[in-house]
């Protein structure tokens, strides 16, 4: 124990000294910021480049300075000193935490641009198209007074438009395009197809959501060949299931299984012996499952709506339409069967990566967020990273209330809507965050009913955001919004232009409203954020009732016993203790949920690295050909009439071929086997440990496997002037692919809602 003390007060010291050291930077840069502003734009560039020595920057206050006169002369924003503070921070490889509205978008341009001035390549990480495009485009003077280049990367371009943008210093790209163009190069037979370049430096705007939330998200890509489905009829058969006679769902709506006479009942309608035989548990049975998942687990306007007859799952983290997600290809076609749409065509899955493995592919990665100090542990434990805590710019002006407790959902519901009601007839804009869809349209309603008008901004009209979010701050708005994570764009008081600011100063500024507390209080400071920016007044206060998710599950068996008053609320120090503690027991299951599942990722992402090396050998080398021609001299001796360069890429392209095809079957193997594992620990194997025993022996075979069935098809598989005829040979490559990423956690909602019934949730 003593020893772990040590530890931390050294690293307290170090954070404190390091926080030191930055401010005295920073005050340096001041009179070189007064001397500099005297010179040329040239002169000032060459300054900026003259304090990189060796690749590092060793003149940090001749840097700043530079940046700071930049800044000025072609984006009119001084860097206030907390900025340049962040600037240094991110420099050294932290995740620094800035709350919203304090500027850490010019933060993380000034940082890029010192990385880039020593020869690094920069991706700056966004979560969205939008702001990666906003960015680019706003940050883009200050890049280019250096004689740097930016670009942004969206959904949009084609290969050779992303080609180019990847050739500049600095490229701002949401994550997902990112990891797709990884996964895409990892397809290729010519290396000149590449569009990416390496990277040194990955910076993160909402590097929480993206290093914690979103870590375990894998980003699929998959090439057309026709998925399995569950037929209509069984489809048919489980949509007339009743819940507890014929499946039971468990408590915390993650599983649900079939009773017994619930199989019976399938089995009589289906008109076959027994679901767990052996021809039918591999097939039949899985579609049941599927479509009992779907039916039960899987609810429209909390998991996904239904919009233009598609299915459109919602990101529960952010809120919003989540345009390139969609579930496990049977669970997919399951929810499309059961809401009777078009049943979308399924495929192969070529290759996947997650947020977590793409992100340490990146030498260096650093990052900012406003909420970054509560994800301290994960950011070390997985990305072995610090945070680094900027002070504010304005002091904060912001009232934090304590929670007000309910003893049933009923009586917190009800009195939400009376606190609305009172902060409205003042006039103070409030914005109320709540946990899903269902939930945010049930208050709405009633918020209408009582004659308030209201702004919803959901998943399903996040279009609209930009106007909502500019109305926000307005005299007498209510907002009421689903997550507000990852939104990246701050509510102005007094209205986008801000004409009224004084105004709703006068009244206290923003009110913030959590319906709930989320499973981590990280996710609740993300929403109080949205209130009190730069100095503003503000307020924040969250509901709990003590039937809420994350008490129940927090509290798990534990009860506590309480004296409501007549609204049903409840004043008691041990409880809100209690709900604390609820929530910390939450999150401490999310990150055990998180450290497990990186342990299987772990091995595969391991696996993956080395796969990557053999595929860059035989891509940029030309020892396809020399094992091959070692393997069959004969068939080597038959080409030796056509020219060097066609026998070497026709050698390459049939390994590559059987490389890739070899990697696509082992992550299939090995999702199966993840799926299995759980009943293999019945029969007291432990499940990691069976999990990786499989996976090596596996991917020692796969190299093997994989030469061996080149050498074949070099032997047979006809070569000439045009390269090797592989289509010919049934061997062809998918013709088209398609990328999404896989909603680890379909459920990941506060399942609230669907405990209390949707639609009257608020009456
Ligand atoms: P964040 O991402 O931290 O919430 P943004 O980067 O979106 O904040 O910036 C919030 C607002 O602050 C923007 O309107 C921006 O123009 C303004 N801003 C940033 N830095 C400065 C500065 N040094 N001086 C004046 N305004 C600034």
């Amino acid at each position: 124990m003593a020893g772990f003390n040590w530890f931390w007060k050294a690293m307290g010291a170090q954070t404190e000294r390091n926080s030191k050291k930055s401010k005295a930077i920073v005050t340096d840069s001041l009179k070189a910021t007064a001397a500099l502003s005297q010179l040329s734009d040239a002169e000032v560039a060459k300054a900026a480049r003259k304090s990189v020595k060796d690749g590092d920057i060793a003149d940090k206050a001749q840097f700043l300075a530079a940046l700071s006169v930049a800044s000025e002369r072609r984006l009119g924003l001084a860097p206030f000193h907390v900025q340049s503070q962040g600037v240094l921070r991110l420099l050294e490889g932290d995740v620094i935490q800035m709350a919203t509205g304090e500027g850490k978008t010019l933060v993380g341009a000034m940082a890029a641009t010192g990385f880039a001035l020593t020869g690094k390549r920069v991706h700056v990480v966004t979560v969205n198209d939008y702001l990666a495009g906003r960015d680019a485009e706003w940050m883009r003077p200050l890049v280019e007074f250096f004689g740097l280049s930016v670009a942004s990367v969206t959904e949009k371009m084609d290969s050779s438009a992303r080609r180019e943008a990847y050739l500049s210093n600095i490229i701002y790209a949401p994550v997902n395009e990112l990891g797709f163009d990884v996964l895409r190069d990892n397809q290729i037979t010519d290396r000149r197809e590449a569009v990416q370049a390496r990277a040194d430096v990955a910076i993160v705007d909402e590097a929480d959501s993206v290093l914690v939330d979103e870590a375990l998200v894998p980003l699929v890509l998959a090439g057309n060949r026709p998925g399995e489905a569950p037929t209509g009829q069984i489809t048919n058969v489980v949509s007339r299931l009743r819940e507890d006679v014929d499946y039971s769902t468990d408590p915390d709506g993650r599983a649900v299984s079939l009773t017994e006479h619930g199989a019976r009942r399938v089995e009589r309608e289906l008109g076959i012996d027994s679901l767990y035989s052996e021809g039918n548990i591999g097939t039949v049975l899985v579609k049941v499952n599927l479509a009992l998942h779907a039916k039960a687990l899987l609810i429209r306007d909390i998991h996904y709506i239904v919009s233009e007859g598609k299915l459109q799952l919602i990101d529960a983290s952010r809120g919003r339409v989540a345009d390139l997600q969609r579930w496990p290809d049977g669970l997919q076609a399951a929810v499309e069967a059961k809401e009777g749409l078009e049943v979308s065509e399924g495929g192969r899955i070529l290759d996947t990566i997650t947020l977590q493995e793409l992100m340490r592919r990146y030498p260096l990665v650093c990052g900012m967020t406003g909420t970054a100090v509560e994800a301290t542990d994960q950011l070390r434990q997985f990305y072995d990273l610090h945070v680094s805590v900027i002070d504010r710019n304005d002091e904060l002006r912001r009232l934090d209330e304590s929670d007000r407790i309910y003893a049933t959902v009923d009586e917190k519901n009800r009195a939400i809507v009376e606190e609305i009601a009172h902060l409205h007839e003042s006039g103070q804009p409030v914005l109320v965050g709540t946990h899903d869809v269902a939930e945010s349209e049930a208050l709405a309603e009633v918020l209408r009913e009582r004659g308030i008008s209201v702004n919803v901004l959901n998943a399903k009209n996040d279009a609209e955001e930009a106007r909502i979010v500019a109305e926000a701050g307005e005299v007498g708005q209510v907002t009421v919004s689903t997550q507000m994570a990852g939104r990246g764009t701050d509510i102005k008081l007094g209205g986008a232009d801000e004409a009224d600011k004084a105004a709703v100063v006068d009244l206290g500024g923003l009110a913030v409203i959590g319906t709930s507390r989320h499973r981590s209080s990280r996710l609740d400071n993300q929403l109080r954020g949205r209130a009190g920016r730069q100095g503003d007044p503000g307020l924040s206060v969250f509901f709990v009732s003590l039937e809420d998710d994350v008490v129940s599950q927090g509290g798990a068996g534990e009860t506590i016993s309480a004296q409501p008053d007549e609204t049903g609320r409840i004043e008691s120090k041990r409880v809100s203790d209690f709900v604390a503690h609820c929530q910390r027991v939450t999150e401490g299951q999310l990150l055990e949920i998180h450290a497990q599942t990186w342990k299987y990722n772990q091995l595969l992402a391991d696996q993956r690295v080395i796969v990557d090396e053999r595929r860059a050998k035989l891509l940029d080398t030309d020892q396809a050909w020399l094992e091959l021609m070692q393997r069959a001299p004969q068939r080597a001796d038959e080409l030796d009439a056509l020219p060097e360069s066609i026998k070497e890429s026709a050698a390459r392209e049939v390994m590559l071929y059987h490389l890739d095809l070899a990697w696509a079957d082992h992550l299939e193997l090995m999702d199966d086997v993840r799926e299995s594992i759980h009943l293999r620990a019945i029969a007291r194997e432990t499940p990691i440990d069976e999990y990786h025993r499989i996976a090596v022996r596996e991917f020692k075979e796969l190299a093997q496997r994989a030469v061996d069935s080149a050498v074949e098809t070099f032997e047979t598989v006809e070569i000439d002037q045009d390269g090797a005829h592989l289509e010919d040979h049934g061997l062809s490559r998918p013709s088209a692919t398609w990328t999404y990423m896989v909603s680890d956690n379909p459920l990941a909602g506060s399942g609230n809602s669907a405990i209390a019934g949707i639609g009257n949730l608020f009456r």
